[in-house]
């Protein structure tokens, strides 16, 4: 099991009082499968994976990720953890400007304690058909392009999971599938779980796995689907 989280609640404090977001009783995934979580914006659905990746703690709950305890961590141990097994994937990119396609890549591998690799990066790159875009900036490269990169920079440290969310959301359709594609090859190639999560119909049907947030989610289940 990669995932087993048990009574996982997560409650928003802030000025205007206390929204509770996730009420999660139980999920699990295990090893090496592909799972899409489809659910309709504002369900929560990024915030689960901000605290499977340790970016966000739980309220309360059990959250144990790739055999660790998320929810007995400190942010320094969770940023620890998240830097050695779980690569991210966002909607946006969040490429870095100043940086090359490979050097972006490279930046992947900088927080988790390996040695940076140019070649295996160069190597993720040329796997994504970005071979001839290496030393290319993200404002010279196409969006589906730039997505491809991010796929690349979230297998640079070799991750046990990864976490994709809405990653083709920024997409024109054929060039949203071709990532898709490569990001669901490249994770059975290099033996990577993946957790993909979406609002769209044509993304979650490809997987044989595919669970609505609307059940997993208790708290949005009870606002009656809208938080
Ligand atoms: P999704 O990714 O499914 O669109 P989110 O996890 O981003 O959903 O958000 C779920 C709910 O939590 C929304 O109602 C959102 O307004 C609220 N929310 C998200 N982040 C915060 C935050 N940092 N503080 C307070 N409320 C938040
Ligand atoms: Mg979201």
């Amino acid at each position: 099991m990669i995932v087993e989280i048990s009574n996982l609640e997560v409650v928003y404090t802030g000025a205007a009082g206390s929204l509770k977001v996730l009420d999660v009783p139980e999920w699990t995934v295990h090893r090496g499968e592909q799972v899409a979580l489809f659910g309709a914006s504002g369900s929560g659905k990024s915030t689960l994976l901000h605290v499977i990746s340790g970016l966000l703690p739980a309220t309360s709950g059990r959250v144990s990720i790739c055999g660790d305890e998320l929810s007995s961590m400190g942010e320094a141990a969770r940023d620890h953890f998240r830097a050695r097994h779980i690569g991210y994937i966002f909607q946006s990119f969040n490429l870095l400007e100043g940086y090359t396609a490979v050097e972006n890549v490279l930046l992947g591998m900088a927080f988790s304690g390996t040695r940076p690799d140019r070649g295996f990066a160069a190597a993720l790159l040329s796997e994504l058909g970005l071979g001839d875009r290496l030393n290319h900036r993200p404002s010279q490269l196409s969006f589906g392009q730039q997505q491809r990169v991010a796929v690349a920079r979230s297998l640079a440290n070799k991750p046990e999971l990864i976490l994709a969310d809405e990653p083709t959301g920024s997409l024109d359709p054929s060039r949203a599938q071709d990532v898709l594609d490569r990001l669901r090859d490249l994770c059975k190639q290099h033996g990577c779980t993946l957790i993909i999560v979406s609002h769209e119909a044509a993304i979650i049907e490809q997987f044989e796995q595919s669970v609505p947030f609307l059940e997993l989610n208790r708290a949005f289940a009870k606002a009656g689907g809208s938080l």
